[in-house]
């Protein structure tokens, strides 16, 4: 193995490195992907608690469109990977909604009913949101465009005019993919909203390790090489030139190219630590409880499948100040997808997402972490039970139907993606040619700005295509 030198060497195996990795086995390179945990996925992954599978991230696959549609980002990549449709097992969601504090708007994957919601709710606005929905239909997001980089909330608010509904379509978006606290750029919200509201949301029944199952496979049937518990230590360079890695065991790995999916300033940390100090780095992590209970959730009457939640008069998406806040996030319920076959699955699960603290979290001793654990899946919960609806059940009536409960903190996102503050959203700054200033080294995945998992996988694609196949 030591002698052994790779076209390329992709660090980490999560969505956008095994998309990638399978782009470049298809060309006959040489390839390895290498992941320093000794499971795939990356942020969405999953893990086996007490024999049941639980996902790590996924609460639905945005950018879902009905098979046979072609110009979407979804046959995109099926195209470019050669997996077929069906092969993904996509369900489609019940019904979504919004909730701005005391005015509630449903969503589905048919977005004529976000249209008529935002009519009934802000009949004066309705020409305007018309108006804007079609110059995200019009925006060219793959494409360099001078308003690219411009903060949301100015044009939605010189084009809407209004605030609550200005908040209303952030809540979604931002919650889904905002490296920045309280806005987004213009065109990380185009490539957001069409992925929530123009497309929409769908799960395959067995969850995200079906996706993951079908990437490895095909890489593994193309020749792709890839390597668990294996952690890129630094990335050797000569004369601006990437020459290989180093593993944290002290190996060497020659290569010609290398594509990191980890993050933008973990990249440069790899290279350049004085650098690292220097490049912006995201402020944005989240906590999310996972309840498991004995019965489905359309037994409490809860049939929605994810609900964009604000309780305060104006949508806030910013750090916490406090470990976690209770007043905002996202309710995820994924016994609520039409799946096939009449199939559903035997336990109800709910997720509860909230903006959190990262150093609060950090500077908490031991017990003290663990006691505030437990303190902020009961306030979530609470939240959640309140917001679905508590007609059928008392809050601690329903915890006596709690098979299992876990929760996690943007500690635990940090150990288990290395990504710096558990800031999952990854920098601020994308670099969205993927470009950095080592010859040969690429970025893809989140922090070249495209990301969920469509998102990512997307960007490991185009950055392989724009930067690795052509002109070889
Ligand atoms: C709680 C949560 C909920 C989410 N929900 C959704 C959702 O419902 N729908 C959706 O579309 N998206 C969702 N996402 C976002 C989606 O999961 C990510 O955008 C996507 O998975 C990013 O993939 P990636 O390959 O770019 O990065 P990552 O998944 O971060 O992959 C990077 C990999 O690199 C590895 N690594 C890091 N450093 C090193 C090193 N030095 N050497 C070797 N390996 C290394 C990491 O362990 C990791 O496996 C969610 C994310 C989270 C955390």
């Amino acid at each position: 193995m030591g002698n052994m030198k790779y076209d390329s060497v992709i660090i980490g195996a999560g969505l956008s490195g095994l998309a990638s990795g399978i782009r470049l086995a298809q060309f006959g390179k040489n390839v390895l992907v290498v992941e320093k945990h000794n499971i795939i996925g990356g942020l969405n992954s999953f893990y086996s608690r007490f024999g049941r599978k639980i996902d790590v991230g996924l609460h639905a696959i945005t950018n879902f469109v009905k098979k046979g549609i072609f110009k979407s980002p979804l046959s995109k990549l099926l195209r470019q990977l050669r997996i077929p449709y069906d092969l993904l097992g996509l369900c489609e969601q019940n019904f979504s909604k919004i909730i701005l504090r005391d005015k509630v708007a449903k969503f589905s994957n048919d977005f004529l009913l976000l249209e008529s919601e935002i009519a009934r709710l802000f009949p004066k606005s309705i020409d305007a949101f018309r108006k804007l929905v079609e110059s995200i239909r019009a925006f060219d997001a793959y494409n360099e465009d001078s308003r690219q980089d411009m903060s949301t909330r100015t044009i939605l608010s010189s084009l809407l005019q209004n605030r609550e509904l200005e908040d209303m379509l952030l809540l979604p978006t931002l919650y889904y993919g905002s490296a920045r606290e309280n806005d987004v750029t213009w065109k990380q919200f185009v490539i957001l909203f069409r992925s929530i509201f123009l497309e929409g949301f769908a799960r395959p029944f067995e969850g995200i390790r079906k996706i993951l199952a079908l990437l490895v496979q095909k890489f593994q049937e193309l020749g792709g090489e890839k390597r668990l518990r294996c952690e890129v230590q630094r990335i050797e360079t000569s004369n601006g030139k990437v020459e290989g890695v180093v593993f944290s065991n002290g190996e060497f790995v020659k290569c010609d190219s290398v594509l990191s999916t980890i993050g933008y300033p973990e990249t440069v940390k790899l290279y350049n630590r004085e650098h690292f100090k220097e490049t912006p780095k995201g402020q944005l992590s989240f906590c999310e409880a996972i309840a498991i209970f004995d019965r489905q959730p359309q037994d409490y009457g809860w049939n929605d499948t994810i609900i964009f939640f604000e309780k305060n008069p104006q949508f806030s998406y910013k750090k916490s100040s406090e470990e976690m806040a209770t007043s905002s996030g996202v309710i995820c319920l994924p016994n609520n997808f039409n799946y096939d076959n009449g199939q559903s699955m035997k336990e109800g699960f709910l997720r509860v997402t909230a903006l959190a603290n990262y150093e609060k979290w950090k500077n908490l001793p031991a017990t003290a972490y663990q006691f505030m654990k437990k303190y902020c899946f009961d306030s979530l919960m609470e939240q959640a039970v309140k917001i679905l609806g508590d007609k059928y059940l008392d809050f601690n009536v329903w915890k006596n139907n709690l098979l299992d409960r876990d929760f996690f903190t943007p500690l635990t996102i940090e150990r288990f993606t290395g990504r710096v503050n558990g800031a999952i959203y990854g920098s601020p700054e994308k670099i969205y040619d993927g470009v950095l200033p080592i010859k040969n080294l690429f970025l893809c995945g989140t922090d070249q700005g495209f990301l969920g998992i469509i998102g990512s996988m997307l960007s490991g694609i185009s950055i392989v295509n724009r930067h690795l196949l052509l002109g070889k």
